[in-house]
C-alpha cells in the first residue's frame, strides 16, 4: 500500500482514515504510536500484522480525556482518577478491568485493559474527530527502538500502514508509564516519562514488577507481557556499562574496539575521538540531565543501525526519577547484559 503523509492541518482525513479502519501513525508526547479503531476488531489485527507483534502483546487505548474511562473500564477505583487529575494528560498508562466492548484482541484477552490519555494536542485532537478510542503500540516494527521522530516511522513503516501524520519530535522520547492498578498495593509495571517518586507521592506505596529490573527467566511471565520480549534493541549487540559516569566512560574507552560503537554522556566526547577510527560515538545528553537522556535514547540507538558496528557499548545513568526510564530501555536493549565497574 502507499502510505499517505499527513500533516498537522489534515487531522479530520487522519480521524476519518481511523474511523474507517485503516492503521494511521500518530504523534504523542512519548513515541509515535501505529493507531487503529480500538473498537475495531480487523482494524486492531492490523496492527500486529504491520509491526510482526506477536498477538499476546496487548495495546493501549488512547482516550482524549478522562471522562471517557468508564466507556471501557469498570470497577475504577478512585486512585485512578487522582492519576489522571494529576498526570493526564501525560506519558501514564493506568491498568484497569475492561468493560466487555473492548475486543479480546486488544487486551489480548485479559480481563484488563491499558488506557491512557496522551499530552499532545495533535493526537488528542484526532481521537476527538474520530470519536474512537485510539488502540496503538509503538510504531516500531517488533524488537527495535520505538520511534520518536517522523523519519523512524517511515524507516520502520512506510508501505505497511495507510498514513502517518507528522507531529515533530516527541517531546520525552520513552514510552508511557505503565501502572496496575488491579492489584494492592499498585505495581509499576513498566517505567516511563511519570516517574516512580511522582507515582509514590499520589498513592503511597508502590511496588515495582521484577520484570522492570531484570530479564525474565525461560516460563516466567510478566504482568506486562511486552515486558517478555527482546526489545529496543539496534542490530549490533548493547554492552551496558554501569556505575558512577567518569569510572564508566574510562572502562568504555579501555575496552571499546576501534569499529564498535559508543552511546555517551555529553561530557565524555574528549576520550572517544571519532576522526582517526571507524568508531561510531553517539550521545545520550549531559550526565545530569535524564530528561534529555530519555528524549535522545531511541534515535540515537536506531542511528547505529545506519553504521557498520558490530558491538555497541552504553553509559547508563543511576535509576531516580526518569534515570529507571533510561536504564530499563538501555538494559533491554542490552538484554541485560550488564557490566557493573
Ligand atoms: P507498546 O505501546 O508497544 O510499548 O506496548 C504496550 C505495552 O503495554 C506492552 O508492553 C504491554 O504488555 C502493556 N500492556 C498493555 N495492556 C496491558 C494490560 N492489560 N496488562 C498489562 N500490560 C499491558
Ligand atoms: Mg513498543
Amino acid at each position: 500500500m502507499e502510505t499517505k503523509y499527513l500533516t498537522q492541518t489534515e487531522l479530520h482525513t487522519a480521524a476519518c482514515l481511523l474511523k474507517e479502519g485503516a492503521l494511521v501513525g500518530i504523534p504523542t508526547e512519548t513515541v509515535y504510536g501505529l493507531g487503529a479503531n480500538g473498537l475495531d476488531e480487523a482494524a486492531v489485527r492490523g496492527i500486529f500484522a504491520a509491526k510482526g507483534r506477536p498477538q499476546d502483546n496487548p495495546l493501549i487505548l488512547h482516550i482524549p480525556s478522562a471522562d471517557w474511562l468508564q466507556r471501557y473500564c469498570r470497577d475504577i477505583p478512585p486512585a485512578a482518577y487522582a492519576l489522571a487529575e494529576r498526570f493526564w494528560p501525560g506519558p501514564l498508562t493506568m491498568i484497569l478491568p475492561r468493560k466487555a466492548c473492548v475486543p479480546d484482541v486488544v487486551t489480548a484477552g485479559l480481563d484488563t485493559v491499558g488506557v491512557r490519555c496522551p499530552d499532545h494536542e495533535v493526537c488528542r485532537q484526532i481521537i476527538r474527530l474520530a470519536d474512537v478510542p485510539v488502540a496503538a503500540p509503538s510504531g516500531n516494527r517488533s524488537g527495535k527502538p520505538s520511534p520518536t521522530r517522523v523519519e523512524h516511522m517511515r524507516e520502520d513503516m512506510d508501505g505497511r500502514v495507510d498514513a502517518i501524520v507528522d507531529g515533530g519530535p516527541c517531546r520525552v522520547g520513552v514510552e508511557s508509564t505503565i501502572i496496575d492498578l488491579t492489584c494492592t498495593p499498585p505495581r509499576l509495571l513498566r517505567p516511563g516519562g511519570i516517574t516512580l517518586e511522582q507515582l509514590r507521592e499520589v498513592l503511597g506505596q508502590v511496588e515495582i514488577d521484577p520484570a522492570v529490573v531484570r530479564g525474565m527467566k525461560a516460563g516466567e511471565k510478566p504482568r506486562a507481557p511486552g515486558m517478555a520480549y527482546r526489545h529496543y534493541a539496534p542490530e549490533a549487540p548493547v554492552t551496558v556499562v554501569s556505575g558512577a559516569p567518569e569510572k564508566t566512560a574510562a572502562y568504555i574507552a579501555q575496552h571499546a574496539g576501534e569499529q564498535d560503537g559508543v552511546l555517551c554522556f555529553d561530557e565524555y566526547i574528549a576520550l572517544f575521538p571519532v576522526q582517526d577510527s571507524r568508531r561510531q560515538v553517539k550521545y545520550l545528553g549531559p550526565s545530569g540531565d535524564k530528561g534529555a537522556q530519555a528524549h535522545n535514547i531511541f534515535d540515537a540507538l536506531r542511528a547505529f543501525d545506519h553504521t557498520k558496528v558490530t558491538a555497541i557499548w552504553a553509559q547508563c545513568p543511576d535509576e531516580r526519577d526518569i534515570g529507571l526510564a533510561v536504564a530499563n530501555r538501555l538494559n533491554k536493549a542490552a538484554g541485560f547484559r550488564i557490566i557493573e565497574v
